[in-house]
């Protein structure tokens, strides 16, 4: 089972990732925790990434394409994966096909958490993370508006997109997803 989690920054991806893992046994691939890691670390690329990420910018794309084809290399997603925050820009979106394709493994379905700017605005006001500060905030999710919501017609056109209504308690979202994953 291969899945994308799709939606703005506080709209939940990471927690139902969590649970997806939890409940099919496939790892979920967040750029965003491999990027935090890295800065942690202190490595090369996690330098780079720095400055993007404090402002709410987008990391280019062929650092986290590279990222990607890195990780869907790993054996433990020969049975699924679960990408939380990739793709995020219609380049991005474009290399995953052509790597999946050349994979032979299709996206199963693209879960878009969908949710309004008032409700996130609420949500991220309570996370204590160096980007999540009022000013970056609102522009990440400008920037997702811009970047990653041409993504929403990328795949309702290609027949993957399953829209889920994201402002609800965790719990039930999480049973609309698992109710269109049938
Ligand atoms: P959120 O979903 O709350 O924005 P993430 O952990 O997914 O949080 O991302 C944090 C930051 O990491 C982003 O603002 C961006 O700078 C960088 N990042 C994560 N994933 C990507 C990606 N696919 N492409 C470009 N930048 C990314």
């Amino acid at each position: 089972m291969d899945l994308v989690l799709l939606g703005p920054p506080g709209s939940g991806k990471g927690t139902q990732a969590e649970r997806l893992t939890l409940a099919y046994q496939i790892p979920a691939i967040s750029t965003g925790e491999i990027l935090r890691a890295q800065r942690l670390a202190g490595t090369r690329l996690g330098r780079q990434a720095r400055g993007f990420m404090d402002r709410g910018e987008l990391v280019p794309d062929e650092v986290v394409i590279g990222i990607i084809g890195h990780r869907l290399d790993e054996p433990d997603t020969q049975t699924g994966f679960i990408l939380d925050g990739f793709p995020r820009t219609v380049a991005q979106a474009q290399a995953l096909d052509a790597l999946l394709a050349q994979l032979e493994r299709p996206i199963d379905a693209v879960l878009y958490l969908e949710i309004g700017r008032q409700a996130l605005l609420d949500r991220l006001g309570h996370r204590h993370r160096s980007d999540d500060q009022p000013e970056i905030v609102a522009h990440r999710i400008d920037v997702y508006l811009q970047q990653t919501a041409p993504l929403i017609d990328y795949y309702r056109e290609r027949g993957t997109l399953r829209a889920i209504d994201a402002d609800q308690a965790e719990e039930v979202v999480f049973a609309s997803i698992t109710s269109r994953l049938g």
